[in-house]
Order: structure tokens, then sequence, then C-alpha cells
């Protein structure tokens, strides 16, 4: 793969950046995608079915994003679930905690408002499906 001029190729166990199918620091093979727009961090961790990334999918799923960067066609929220997921976190937080208002005292209103961000990076690993059935019926 060639110098690209947005992203890296991590890999999934120790972060090290890869420039091989085999990591050489920890011997790991799984990799994931890391990328740096507008200011937003983005991670892909899965193939497009959900698999976990090899060497080379990465190194192809990078070279389209620069591809579609350069052509000014790149959307971040095709790509990450998290930045979609984000999104929808931050505005499920919003809907439970309005309902909760009615209950809560104001103290406890406020403080649920303000951890808000400490759960945006759950946002990967909460399903925003059975949440939303859960708290936000
Ligand atoms: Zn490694």
């Amino acid at each position: 793969m060639d110098e690209l001029q947005y992203g890296s190729v991590l890999c999934v166990k120790c972060s090290h950046s890869r420039r091989s199918a085999v990591c050489p620091r920890c011997g790991y093979t799984s990799c994931w995608v890391r990328l740096r727009w507008h200011g937003t961090a983005i991670s892909i961790w899965h193939s497009a079915d959900g698999k976990p990334l090899t060497y080379k999918d990465a190194g192809t799923i990078l070279v389209k994003l620069n591809d579609e960067i350069e052509k000014n066609e790149f959307d971040p929220a095709r790509y990450s679930k998290k930045v979609k997921n984000e999104k929808s976190v931050d505005a499920l937080w919003d809907q439970f905690v309005t309902q909760k208002e009615k209950v809560w005292s104001p103290g406890t209103a406020s403080n649920a408002r303000s951890i808000r961000k400490a759960i945006e990076p759950l946002a990967d690993l909460v399903d925003l499906a059975t949440f939303s059935a859960q708290y936000c019926p």
C-alpha cells in the first residue's frame, strides 16, 4: 500500500501502525482504520458485512476513503457506525432525561445531562434499538 494522505491502518490488539498482514509487534492479524476528518475521529473496525478487517481489507477501505476525499465525495456517516451512533445516543439520552425530568429532582436531571459526553464512547457498545425500546418507549 502506498503512503496515503489521510488516515492510517492500525493493529486491533496493540494499535501499532501496520504495514504488513501480521503485526510485527504482537503477531495479530486484524486491523482497524483510523481517520481524522474535520476534527472528528472516525474508526472503522469491521467490513460492510461485519467481519474483522484484514490488512488487505483495511488498505482497500483507506484507498477508497482517500479517493472519496480527493473527489469531495466523502461522507463519514456512511463509513462509521460510531458517527451515526453518537448522534443517536445524543438524541436518545436527551429524550430519556427529558422524560425522567418529571420524576427526578432538578439536580439529578442536570447531572444526567452533564454525563452525556461521558457515555458517547459507549456508542459502539450500546444496542440502540434495545436502549430505545427499554428507556424511551
Ligand atoms: Zn499488534
